[in-house]
């Protein structure tokens, strides 16, 4: 099997292993880690259809992971897709209205982070054991919401870790933030901050790209990774559930082989819809990348005029996983699209920075065709919620229900009726205010534990043990800080 080499997207040469990737999260340079180039699936489609979702993550990830023997990564899948989901195969399918919806959400902590978040931290440690590190591993985390929890959760008491997360104090919901501050384990830290998803991804970035802060804290036994989707160890373990989407319809009878399918992903840091053009450029038949926003629509923006502008009001939706206006991994793409060009992406990068916009050739724009941008007004996230349900009985949260109202347009635009995969990315019980507002079952007099009491009273289905374990859960982190105070939150909890 040929070695994949992963190299940063802004022009630094040098290239590093996988393993290498993952330890470091984020290049030298501050540009994000890419595989030098992208491999095909060696094994057939028919062939994977018979696979479990373990053996097709094996096949999946063995490819872009070279220097990780079998042993490592059988040990890595096999510790993370286990009985911590709520069923065997780990992501199921549900048809509802005519499109398949893939549930991503039956990990541990009821999002699609815990998709790779389970496994980063055994791919983490085999990587630190790989590479002689001898230093403790601090994972700093920024997170809108999801990420946060999945990672404390993926981390805590693992040995020869330690992971500081940072979140909008503002900006989750209360179920989110009680996930958090709730976490046990000695090696977890949770900082809210006074500032948005953007601040804090901002924050994170600078203190991962200075050399000062690394030097310190290398004399005192640490190193920074990353459990942001920024990390090539993140997005990997999401490419499988497409490969695994897709088989499980051919198993079905539902496409025949060599179909071609579209997929629809609510976006916000634009990781999870650019696994799925990893698939796809390893060989998966996909036709159309259709990317859902919620009201921060810069992303739709920039499918249709070629322009990226972060300059605007930063909006807090029902939708606060996706309230992002820099989505990271969109470099990732920039830089594949100019023709895996690092001097092309850095001068777009340096140009967001300083300017908070830059606008892509029509070369460039010709390779997005095959991507599609659509948003959804809070309005029209809510009703796709109402109608889902009330026509069908199927409850989707409203990350999901972003990308169900824009597929519901997209269908109407376009008439095409190819077989389609929605991403679900979280159970409506960890947004169970908003849910509820949508069906019109609002009460404010209740909090969101009773809330979901009722809204499993009227939807028949079971309250998730991520959500019932919380309730009565001790707080254990309370402190927030000002948004340019992300350093010395961490030197306090590091060197205490
Ligand atoms: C993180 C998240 C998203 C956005 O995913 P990206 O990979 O950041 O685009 C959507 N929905 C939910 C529930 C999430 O947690």
């Amino acid at each position: 099997m040929a070695e994949i080499l992963y190299s940063s997207t802004r022009g630094d040469k040098s290239k590093v292993t996988a393993s290498q990737a993952i330890l470091k999260g984020l290049a030298a340079d501050g540009g994000l880690f890419v595989p030098d180039h992208i491999p095909h699936l060696d094994k057939t489609l028919s062939e994977l259809k018979e696979m479990s979702y373990q053996d097709t993550a094996y096949e999946v990830m063995k490819l872009l992971l070279t220097d990780f023997t079998e042993e490592e990564l059988r040990y890595c899948i096999d510790h993370a897709y286990d009985s911590k989901f709520d069923t065997e195969v780990i992501a199921p399918m549900t048809e509802a209205d005519g499109a398949f919806y893939l549930e991503l959400y039956h990990g541990k902590t009821i999002a699609f982070k815990d998709m790779a978040l389970s496994i980063l931290p055994y791919l983490m440690t085999t990587a630190a054991k790989k590479n002689n590190i001898k230093n403790d591993i601090v994972i700093l985390t920024a997170t809108s919401g999801d990420t946060g929890k999945a990672a404390l959760a993926g981390f805590a008491d693992v040995p020869g870790t330690k992971i500081v997360v940072f979140y909008p104090k503002h900006g989750v919901s209360p179920i989110q933030e009680r996930q958090m501050v709730t976490q046990e384990g000695d090696n977890t830290c949770v900082i809210g901050i006074e500032g948005n998803f953007d601040d804090a991804q901002t924050g994170v970035k600078k203190i991962f790209t200075d050399p000062e802060f690394a030097r310190e804290l290398d004399e005192k036994g640490f190193q920074f990774s990353s459990a942001n989707s920024i990390n090539i160890g993140r997005l990997i373990p999401q490419i499988v559930y497409y490969v695994y989407a897709y088989t499980r319809l051919l198993k079905e009878g539902r496409i025949a082989d060599g179909d071609e399918i579209n997929v629809v992903v609510p976006t916000g840091n634009f990781g999870n819809i650019l696994a799925s053009y990893y698939a796809a450029k390893m060989g998966l038949p996909i036709k159309t990348f259709i990317c859902a926003s919620n009201s921060n629509k810069v992303l739709y923006d920039f499918f249709g005029t070629g322009t990226y502008d972060r300059n605007r009001d930063f909006v807090l939706t029902s939708s606060p996983s996706m309230d992002i206006l820099i989505s990271s991994n969109l470099e990732r793409l920039i830089y594949h699209i100019a023709g895996d060009n690092a001097e092309v992406d850095a001068s777009y990068m340096k140009k967001l920075t300083e300017e908070g916009k830059y606008e892509i050739t029509p070369q460039m724009r010709e390779a997005l065709k095959c991507f599609y941008g659509g948003f959804a007004t809070e309005e029209a996230t809510a009703a796709a919620i109402k109608d889902l349900f009330e026509s069908t009985g199927y409850l989707i949260d409203t990350h999901t229900a972003v990308a169900s109202s824009v597929y519901s347009d997209y269908v109407k635009k376009t008439g095409d009726k190819t077989v389609t995969v929605i991403a679900s990315t979280a159970s409506p019980y960890k947004f169970t205010r908003s849910v509820m507002q949508a069906l019109g079952k609002d009460d404010a007099n209740a909090d969101d534990f009773q809330l979901a009491d009722k809204l499993s009273e009227i939807s028949k289905v079971e309250i998730p043990e991520a959500v019932t374990s919380i309730r009565d859960a001790k707080i254990r982190h309370d402190k927030v800080v000002a948004k340019d105070a992300l350093a010395d939150a961490v030197r306090s909890f590091l060197y205490k």
